[in-house]
């Protein structure tokens, strides 16, 4: 890992179990794998009454406000938090739980109107905006490169997220960690790990295509 300049060259999986049922999900479990993410709540809860506590559970997709408290006692981090009302919502459900819920702030670095997230010159201020919720706990940036058939061309976007994570860090603000870069998927996750992903999101480079 010498391209990407870590220091710490740990990376993590987060198994993307959209849409594979709980049998297969045990199995992954069972050879080691201890991160589950899913993008809709609904799919998350079913899942964690099945199968427990065991695996950290991410949730990696958009999060409206009104599902926030499904969710709030059993995620370990929140991959999309993108706007005011959400950090606000977490924020009250958190403190009524008692506990500090983690999350990342979702990047839209290539600003498409298909996907969430800030764009890369709103995040220094919405950071400053959502400082006060101190139930809230930001631990880094995630970010969803456009799909392309050649992932170099997508390259840009993971280097931004970085040069973006490293301007924060020299901000120095309280109670904000920068440790995390969520980036990549099956088709991108070599080239994001190269820019510095130190965790990886993978579902059809674990289980194979996802039936609709
Ligand atoms: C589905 C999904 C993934 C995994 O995508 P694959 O291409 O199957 O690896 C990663 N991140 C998010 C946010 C997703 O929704």
């Amino acid at each position: 890992m010498v391209k990407s300049g870590r220091e710490n060259d740990k990376v993590e999986i987060i198994a993307v179990t959209k849409t594979v049922d709980v049998d297969r999900i045990q199995e992954a479990l069972s050879l080691g794998l201890r991160n589950i993410g899913e993008n809709r709540p609904q799919e998350l809860v079913r899942k964690y009454d099945i199968i427990g506590k065991g695996p950290n559970y991410h949730m990696i997709g958009h999060l409206q406000t009104n599902k926030v408290k499904y969710i709030i006692d059993k995620v370990s981090l929140i991959h999309s938090l993108d706007r005011i009302s959400l950090a606000e919502e977490l924020d009250k459900r958190a403190k009524m739980h008692n506990l500090i819920i983690n999350t990342l702030i979702q990047v839209n670095v290539a600003e498409e109107d298909s996907k969430f997230g800030l764009k890369v010159e709103e995040v220094m201020p919405f950071i400053e905006s959502i400082l006060k919720y101190n139930n809230i706990k930001i631990k880094g940036l995630m970010t969803i490169a456009p799909f392309s058939e050649n992932p170099e061309e997508v390259r840009w976007v993971f280097k931004t997220l970085r040069q973006l994570r490293d301007s924060i860090v020299r901000e120095k603000f309280d109670n904000v960690e920068m440790g995390i870069l969520s980036m990549g998927m099956t088709n991108d996750y070599t080239i994001a790990v190269e820019e510095g992903a130190n965790m990886v999101r993978i579902g059809t480079g674990l289980f194979g295509k996802r039936n609709y």
